[in-house]
C-alpha cells in the first residue's frame, strides 16, 4: 500500500505516521508514504495557496491551481488513476467497513484542507471519496487523514505482529470487542475474572463472545442491526432480554 498525502503541513503526517506500528510498517517496507507540499505548487510570487472567497465572507479559500499540480505530480507516476481521499466534515463518515474497503487498493491520495477549504471546482475535477472522520470540525485535513491511514495500516498482511489481533478487535463482526485483562491476576483488589485462567479454550471464547455481546448490547445498541450473529447469540441475546 502506497499513501500520498497532499497537505501544506507534511511534519505533522510524518512525525504522526513514523512512529510506533506504522512507522515500524514502513521501516519493513510493507507501506510506505510520500507527502506533498502543496505550497511547492504555489502559482502567486509571495508562495500563497489561498485567497479570499467569491462573494465575501470569513476566512480564507485554498485556490484550485497549486491544489490540482499537487495531485498531478503524483498521478503522474501512478499507471492506473487512485482513489483521491479529500478529508472532509461535509463527507461519508468513516468506519470500520470504510477501512476494510480502502486497505484493498494499492495506491491512496489523501487531500487535506485548511482554512475554509478548498476551491470546490478542483475537487470536482480530482476528488473520488470525501471522508469525514466524525460531525466536528477540525483546523485541517492532516488529523483525518492520519486517522484513516492508521486504521488502514493496521488492516494489512504483517503491519500488526499477531494476525489475529485486527480480527478479534471492536468492529470485526459489527461487535465490540470483549473486556481484556493482564498481570497481575488481583490488581489493588480486583480479581481477573477466573474463566479467563481456566485453561479451557472454548469456554474462553464463549464467554468472550457473550461480553461481546453484553458490550455491544450496553455501549452501542444500533451495531445489533447488521451484526453477524450466529444462533447462540441470538439465544444469548433473547435470555438477556427476559431478565
Ligand atoms: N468550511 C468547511 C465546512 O464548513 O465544511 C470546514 C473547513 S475546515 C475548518 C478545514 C479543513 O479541515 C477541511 O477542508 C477538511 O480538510 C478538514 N476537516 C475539518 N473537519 C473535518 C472532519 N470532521 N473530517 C474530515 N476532515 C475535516
Amino acid at each position: 500500500m502506497n499513501f500520498h498525502v497532499l497537505t501544506l503541513f507534511p511534519d505533522m503526517i510524518r512525525d504522526g505516521f513514523q512512529t510506533s506500528i506504522t512507522g515500524r510498517a514502513v521501516e519493513k517496507g510493507l507501506l510506505s508514504l510520500e507527502t506533498v507540499n502543496i505550497r511547492d505548487f504555489s502559482v502567486n510570487k509571495h508562495n500563497r495557496v489561498d485567497d479570499y472567497p467569491y462573494g465575501g465572507g470569513a476566512g480564507m479559500v485554498m485556490q484550485a491551481e497549486p491544489v490540482c499540480l499537487a495531485f498531478e505530480s503524483v498521478a503522474a507516476k501512478l499507471s492506473r488513476k487512485p482513489r483521491v481521499l479529500y478529508m472532509s466534515p461535509q463527507g461519508k463518515v468513516f468506519d470500520q467497513r470504510m477501512a476494510e474497503e480502502l486497505a484493498q487498493e494499492e495506491e491512496l491520495i489523501f487531500l487535506c484542507g485548511h482554512y475554509e477549504g478548498i476551491d470546490e471546482r478542483v475537487l470536482e475535477e480530482i476528488v473520488t471519496d470525501e471522508i469525514s472522520i466524525g460531525d466536528y470540525v477540525l483546523t485541517g485535513g492532516e488529523l483525518p487523514a492520519l486517522v484513516i491511514m492508521d486504521a488502514v495500516s493496521r488492516l494489512l498482511n504483517g503491519v500488526l505482529h499477531n494476525e489475529e489481533s485486527a480480527e478479534f478487535d471492536s468492529f470485526h463482526d459489527n461487535l465490540l470487542e470483549y473486556p481484556q485483562y493482564s498481570r497481575p491476576e488481583e490488581w489493588r483488589g480486583k480479581k481477573v475474572p477466573p474463566i479467563l485462567l481456566s485453561g479451557h479454550p472454548a469456554n474462553v471464547e464463549r464467554w468472550r463472545r457473550e461480553q461481546s455481546l453484553i458490550r455491544t448490547r450496553e455501549r452501542r445498541p444500533d451495531l445489533l442491526e447488521t451484526a453477524n450473529l450466529t444462533r447462540e447469540d441470538k439465544k444469548f441475546l433473547a435470555k438477556l432480554e427476559e431478565l
